[in-house]
């Protein structure tokens, strides 16, 4: 089975081919961060208009370097959502049109479940496996009895946590996206400043806004009082306190279920302390841990393919009807 997919939900463009949810035949990411960068964050008005100027080449570049024909591919795979509606909408439009052009099936697909799926792009999954996905719009506990099912057992209940690791970042004047900048200023430093501990309802929930306005508070009240503070001494405090709440919901919710794989999903996936501690608190367990390389971390195409080709498995086309879907749910995905 080989899938064409196209991601356009936040600031990459990207189209990849890939066969059996696997073997990547090309994988073409066009990323907008350069742009970004200027105005400290994705503004989606130039998102979109950016997706508009380079989805075209780079569905090209992506069937070119897969020297096939898009009438070899058995289906059209894209993101319906979550994300920027604008942005989301440019991939949709591309997707329908290479479907109606070369009468091909169409398969939608949520976001976060392409995230976990990238997965299988460098290991066999084995269900049933839990998932945190950690990314710049999501932080969930996610429990996969099987290839089509899905269970959030804890998410945030404000924040995600990569919007306050960009958030923090801002504060501390490092730049767009701010997660790389804090891992690598906070590497080896000792958190040495208090800030509040998240507090949550659910028992595996998390929460990141408490923690993103202790931040600013601090550094206001340093301001105020004109006392100096260390930028990486803060950066890493901030870096442990969430870090160490979602290992403490983690470590609490595998408990409650069996499961063969632990994986992690989403951008932040790439900070290394948060590798460092999942390599630690999983080193002496049954599960097998899965810590993908950095590319598939962050937001490809090569990711939907892998999610379309199980959606393709489980017969979950959708129809030309469908349009994006910012606030699209996992179990949405048909209707
Ligand atoms: P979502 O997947 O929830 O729709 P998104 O697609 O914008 O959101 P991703 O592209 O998956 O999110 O991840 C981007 C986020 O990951 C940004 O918030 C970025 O700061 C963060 N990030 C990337 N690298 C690191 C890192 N090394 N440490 C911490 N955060 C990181
Ligand atoms: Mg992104
Ligand atoms: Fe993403």
């Amino acid at each position: 089975i080989t899938i064409l997919a196209i991601e356009s939900s936040c600031d990459e463009s990207a189209c990849a081919i890939v066969r059996n949810g696997k073997e990547i035949l090309s994988n073409v990411v066009a990323t907008q961060i350069e742009v970004h960068e200027k105005f400290g964050g994705v503004l989606p008005e130039v998102a979109s208009r950016l997706h508009v100027e380079q989805i075209s080449a780079v569905i090209d570049e992506a069937v070119e370097k897969a020297g096939i024909s898009v009438a070899d591919v058995d289906a059209i795979a894209y993101t319906r959502g979550p994300g920027l509606i604008g942005s989301l909408h440019v991939g949709v439009q591309a997707a329908k049109t290479l479907a109606w052009a070369y009468h091909k099936p169409l398969l939608p697909i949520h976001h976060i479940k392409s995230h976990i799926f990238a997965n299988n792009l460098i290991t066999n999954l084995k269900f049933p496996l839990l998932a945190l996905v950690v990314s710049g719009g999501h932080s969930e506990i996610v429990y996969m009895k099987d290839d089509n099912s899905y269970e959030i057992l804890g998410q945030t209940q404000d924040d995600a946590i990569g919007e306050a690791y960009d958030k923090v970042a801002r504060v501390l004047h490092l730049g767009y996206p701010g997660g790389p900048k804090i891992d690598k200023l906070a590497k080896g430093v000792e958190s040495l400043y208090k800030l509040p501990q998240p507090k949550t309802q659910g028992e595996f929930d998390l929460s990141f806004s408490g923690l993103k306005s202790g931040v600013l508070q601090f550094v206001d009240r340093c301001k105020r009082k004109g006392e100096t503070y260390d930028d990486a001494t803060l950066a890493a405090s901030f870096q442990e306190t969430a870090l160490n709440e979602i290992m403490d919901k983690l470590v609490k919710a595998i408990d409650t279920v069996e499961v063969n794989q632990v994986l992690l999903a989403g951008g932040v996936a790439a900070n290394s302390r948060l590798r460092e501690k999942m390599d630690e608190a999983f080193k002496d367990r049954k599960e097998e841990l899965i810590l993908p390389p950095l590319w598939v971390c962050t937001d490809n195409a090569a990711m939907v393919a892998v999610a379309g080709y199980f959606a393709y498995k489980n017969e979950a086309f959708g129809d030309f009807s469908q349009s994006a879907k910012p606030s699209l749910k996992v179990m949405d995905i048909q209707k």
